[in-house]
């Protein structure tokens, strides 16, 4: 969609019939399958593997995947949809959905040669989950600093160092993996590889015990003389910087819509509670105070909801989003924790145990402030990307 094809008065959240559909199946899905799973793969830190397999077949692990590669063919705003109804239920799943297609599946089609399309987007469209491992021990918010080392050696690399913190690395076929093949070069030496679990010399490591998204599996990942063809090089030689830039400027939304969806699970959760629960003889939800703070809290989700949606349509229509972006995922997890914990409130004592759902939320809704560039990361892109266009 061009920007001369738009139509200058669709409202921002108005869905088309196919998105309408998409969004209920995937609410649907989510209510019936994913509901009854979240306690127990939060309690035992395992995602279920047969969730895995119903996310493949519902398509919603390949949303963008051209359909001539086993793809469903659908929008990046698609791609928002599901992981913002997703995390309504579960944010841990959300991550699984939002990593596999706005990061991995996102570079593939841009940066992949025809053989690497060919090799890998029909299995990330029917059973591959794929994992986008960028920081290390010490290189988080300064990525670039990352000290895994790619040398070239006939017509392999082989990859020495460890990469930490890195969602779906436990259910993984295959990784993009970034090293430098030259440190003095700084960030142009950055290149980006697509490497397979079974490579010589890979190894997944540690599983961190985490506060929230408990089911996500987050894990070190170690890289000994590892050696990959020269043919699974993503993008060129030293332009892996770009292609983590141009990636996660893209992801930030599919966070912002993980948040989106944590704080209307919450809210919803909330609202449900207030109806039912009776004190002084009424509903809480009749005092004043309480409906007050379930009004605001629908007004900040609104407010979110329009700036993620906005992103994402500004990225489906080929328009710069890069500011707006980053506008979402700061705001959407100032909002996810802000309401989680509002949640937490309403539901008192119950809000603080783990059999109610909101505890959970509210522990969740920490990552949205770190993973993908920190709120202060964020910041910095806006504060820039605001004060160039100001004059
Ligand atoms: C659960 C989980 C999942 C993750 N998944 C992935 C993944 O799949 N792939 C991947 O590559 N990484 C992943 N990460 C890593 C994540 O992206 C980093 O943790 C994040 O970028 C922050 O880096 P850091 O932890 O090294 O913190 P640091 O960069 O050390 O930051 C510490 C603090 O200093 C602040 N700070 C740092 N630099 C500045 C600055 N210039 N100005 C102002 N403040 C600054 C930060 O805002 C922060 O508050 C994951 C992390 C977690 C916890």
């Amino acid at each position: 969609m061009a920007l001369d094809t738009l139509t200058a008065h669709t409202p921002l959240t108005q869905l088309n019939e196919d998105e309408q559909l998409f969004r209920s199946t995937v609410r649907q899905f989510s209510r019936q399958t994913i509901a009854p799973l979240v306690r127990q793969m939060d309690d035992e830190q395992h995602f279920a593997p047969e969730l895995i397999a119903d996310l493949f077949s519902l398509g919603l692990m390949g949303i963008e995947i051209p359909e001539e590669y086993g793809g469903a063919g659908g929008s990046f705003f698609e791609s928002i949809l599901a992981v913002e109804e997703i995390s309504a239920i579960d944010p841990s799943v959300g991550v699984l959905v939002d990593v596999q297609n706005t990061l991995c599946v996102n570079a593939l089609l841009k940066w992949g040669t025809a053989e690497q399309k060919k090799s890998y987007l029909p299995r990330m469209a029917t059973h591959a989950v794929a994992a986008y491992a960028l920081s290390e021990a010490s290189s988080g918010s300064d990525a670039f600093a990352l000290q895994t080392r790619a040398r070239k050696q006939g017509e392999e690399y082989i990859l020495d160092g460890r990469k930490l913190w890195i969602t779906n690395s436990h259910e993984a076929e295959f990784f993009i993996v970034f090293a430098t093949v030259n440190p003095e070069a700084g960030y142009k030496g950055i290149t980006a590889f697509l490497v397979e679990k079974e490579f010589p010399g890979f190894t997944v490591g540690k599983k961190e015990d985490k506060l929230g998204i408990r089911a996500s599996s987050t894990c070190e990942l170690i890289l000994d003389e590892c050696r990959i063809p020269a043919a699974n090089v993503l993008g060129e030689e030293g332009k892996g910087y770009k292609i983590a830039i141009e990636t996660l400027n893209e992801g930030r939304i599919g966070i912002g819509a993980q948040m989106l969806g944590l704080a209307q699970g919450a809210w919803n959760c909330a609202a449900k509670y207030a109806l039912e629960r009776k004190q002084f003889g009424k509903p809480i939800a009749e005092f004043q105070a309480v409906q007050f703070s379930l009004a605001e809290m629908a007004t900040e989700i609104e407010a979110t909801r329009l700036l993620v949606y906005n992103a994402a349509r500004l990225k489906d229509a080929k328009l710069d989003f890069v500011r707006e972006a980053a506008m979402a995922k700061y705001f959407a997890s100032q909002v996810a924790e802000r309401v989680a914990s509002q949640a937490v409130e309403i539901y008192g004592g119950y809000g603080f145990v783990k059999d109610y759902p909101v505890e959970k939320f509210y522990r969740d809704a920490k990552i949205g402030k770190i993973y993908e560039g920190t709120s202060n990361m964020q910041l910095a892109t806006i504060g820039k990307l605001v004060l160039k266009h100001f004059s």
